[in-house]
């Protein structure tokens, strides 16, 4: 027992560590500590090698006090987890900013809300989309939006393309290339941006075979946007391209995105403008 306290090691130490006893905690008829805000005890009674002691414990708004910081605790932690995500599976920084509060609500974009909206049956039955269509028309966007929007979510997503992936595997063995495309499967929802093999080496078809084919085997989705037309990915030039585009087609519901032209529109837009500055003059 310490001299100043007269209180044991035992119960010191408790209180010590648990901080439970608040500030301005008043005695009680019951010879416990009180909470001044709510009234409840403080501390309570037990019996240790014979002895009476008494243990601090939480009152009701201390309780309620200390489910509060562990929720902001927790919520801080899943912010820190979530920018973590974002970092390593959207590394285009311009595209973290490709969300649905700045879409347009074009055709492509009302697919991908859907896409999300049904995240979880779509990743069950491992259902992707095939973004098809034209040269600027808001494919990436609307890909980019469903990664944003899932990563919010606390989805790990990775979003990239075939020259990003093959750029890694430039210098990998065989072995490493394996593994490396295993990696993929870590991610719940594999985004391939601007898919085009017809001109690709036989190498790289390999590859994109590969890293679709282990979507296929490992039962989780791929979206994939591609400048190549429904006709083109049905019946390709190449018939050494069927196999990869047929994997895709049994993976990915096609998405035709034949919106207005997004860059001509910018241009348009441009051009608006400079006739009306022109006016002024
Ligand atoms: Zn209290």
């Amino acid at each position: 027992m310490s001299k100043d306290t007269g209180m044991t090691f035992l119960e010191e130490t408790a209180r010590a560590a648990a901080g439970m006893i608040p500030e301005g905690a008043v005695p009680g008829e019951d010879g416990l500590l009180h909470c001044p805000l709510c009234g409840g005890a403080v501390e309570y009674r037990f019996s240790f090698a014979g002895k009476e002691c008494k243990v601090p414990c939480l009152c009701a708004c201390g309780a309620r006090r200390r489910e509060e910081e562990r929720l902001k605790e927790e919520a801080e932690q899943e912010a820190i987890r979530i920018e973590r995500l974002r970092a390593e599976g959207i590394q285009d920084r311009g595209i973290r900013q490709w969300t649905f509060e700045s879409a347009e609500d074009t055709a492509a974009v009302k697919a991908a809300r859907s896409y999300v909206r049904q995240w979880p049956e779509m990743r069950r039955r491992n259902v992707g989309l095939l973004f098809w269509g034209p040269v600027g028309t808001g494919k990436s966007y609307a890909a980019a939006c469903i990664a944003n929007e899932l990563i919010a979510g606390g989805t790990p997503v990775l979003m990239t393309n075939f020259s990003k992936i093959l750029n890694q595997m430039g210098n990998m063995y065989t072995e490493e290339r394996y593994r490396y495309i295993r990696s993929f499967s870590n991610y719940p929802l594999l985004i391939i941006d601007d898919l085009g093999i017809e001109r690709s080496t036989e190498y790289a078809k390999e590859q994109v075979y590969a890293v679709v084919d282990e979507r296929y085997k490992s039962g989780l989705p791929i979206i994939v946007t591609t400048n190549l037309t429904i006709g083109e990915i049905r019946e390709p030039r190449f018939l050494a391209d069927a196999r990869i585009t047929s994997r895709i087609l049994e993976l990915c519901v096609p998405v035709n995105v034949n919106g207005p032209d997004r860059r001509r529109a910018k241009a348009d837009g441009k051009q608006e403008l400079m006739r009306e500055l022109l006016r002024k003059e």
